[in-house]
């Protein structure tokens, strides 16, 4: 049996995973030995945002635990009907920000691409759950158009690649757009926002590996992990793989009631990161998006917990904690 398992991971490539990712909540709850009653009553919200989790990520959640914390990031709960008086539809202002189809801009020097809709996991705070992804974001048939378009200003150093996922797209789409973009004299940087090498770390693999050592530019990744437990093997050898691609890595978590919201937590989190070779960046407070209310940390509680991070770890695995306001020039630290 296990030995089957071991030669059907071999075989299969990532694409073959994400297809293999479970969408149905039932099927979540069975193999964790949770009972049925912890679905929601009713299916609106994942008609509207389903459920979507790789194989990969769920066998790191504790069995029988209903309050594991990979589980509670993934399962769709009946709290996410409550409509809540200030949490809204698109709370970043990313509407406001779009400069062309696919193409953001809110703050100076750096522009970000929203290259695909799709992403490997369903995270059910995410604050684009009500983004209307298939209409923004860029298509391959659009990207010199985008191109052009970053090249009018030349104060524009980076290019971060977001999505959705941008791993989500294929190695011959991502080496392209690389190309592309390597022909702006003005670009130095390349970022690249992706859950991948967290949630199916069998996508960091030659192929991107070698778009990634061949670009000329200064390549960061910025990976999003929001407890230790999120890490394994796998996960340590992807981030050696691509420490050794020359990729400066950091980390982003957002930080989540029944998740991460305790000293122990955020501390073990940073701690895992530096071990694997990731620093901590930033940690964000929960963007105001409805349906995620459950999640939220109240601002005075996330200031006393970086407080008391701040007193167990040294100054460089203290992430920055930070929020989004629309039409701000930067992320505001609190
Ligand atoms: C978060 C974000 C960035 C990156 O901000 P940094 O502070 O440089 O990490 C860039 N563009 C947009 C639209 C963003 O939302
Ligand atoms: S964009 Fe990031 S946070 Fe949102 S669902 Fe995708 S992986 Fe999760």
């Amino acid at each position: 049996m296990l030995q089957h398992k071991l030669i059907q991971q071999t075989q299969n490539s990532w694409q073959q995973a994400l297809a293999e990712a479970i969408r149905d909540p039932a099927e979540l709850l069975r193999q964790l030995n949770l009972p049925t009653e912890l679905l929601p009553s009713s299916s609106a919200m994942t008609q509207q945002f389903p459920l979507r989790v790789p194989h990969s990520f769920v066998s790191r959640m504790q069995k029988g635990d209903p309050n594991d914390p990979l589980l509670r990031q993934v399962l769709p709960l009946d709290a996410e009907l409550n409509e809540i008086p200030g949490f809204g539809l698109d709370p970043v202002g990313d509407h406001d920000a779009i400069i062309n189809r696919g193409l953001l801009q809110k703050y100076q020097g750096r522009v970000l691409i929203m290259t695909t809709a799709a992403c490997a996991i369903h995270c059910r705070y995410c604050f684009r759950r009500h983004f209307p992804y298939s209409e923004q974001s860029s298509r391959p048939s659009q990207w010199q158009e985008m191109c052009d378009e970053i090249a009018k200003d030349s104060n524009i150093n980076e290019v971060i690649l977001s999505g959705g996922d941008p791993l989500s797209l294929a190695d011959t789409q991502l080496s392209q757009l690389v190309a592309m973009l390597e022909r702006l004299p003005q670009l130095k940087r390349l970022r690249i926002h992706s859950r991948y090498p967290i949630v199916l770390p069998q996508r960091i693999n030659a192929a991107m590996l070698e778009w990634l050592t061949k670009t000329r530019l200064n390549t960061v990744m910025v990976i999003h992990s929001n407890h230790a437990n999120e890490f394994d093997d796998e996960v340590g050898t992807a981030m050696t793989k691509l420490k050794s691609a020359g990729v400066t890595l950091l980390n982003q978590a957002v930080l989540l009631r029944g998740v991460n919201d305790n000293i122990e937590a955020l501390s073990q989190l940073s701690e895992r990161l530096f071990e694997t070779g990731v620093l901590p960046y930033y940690l964000h407070l929960l963007d105001k998006v409805q349906g995620a209310a459950h999640f939220d940390v109240e601002r005075k509680t996330a200031r006393h917990l970086l407080t008391e991070v701040r007193k167990i770890l040294p100054g460089y695995l203290v992430p920055q904690l930070v929020e989004e306001i629309a039409q701000t020039p930067y992320k505001q630290p609190l």
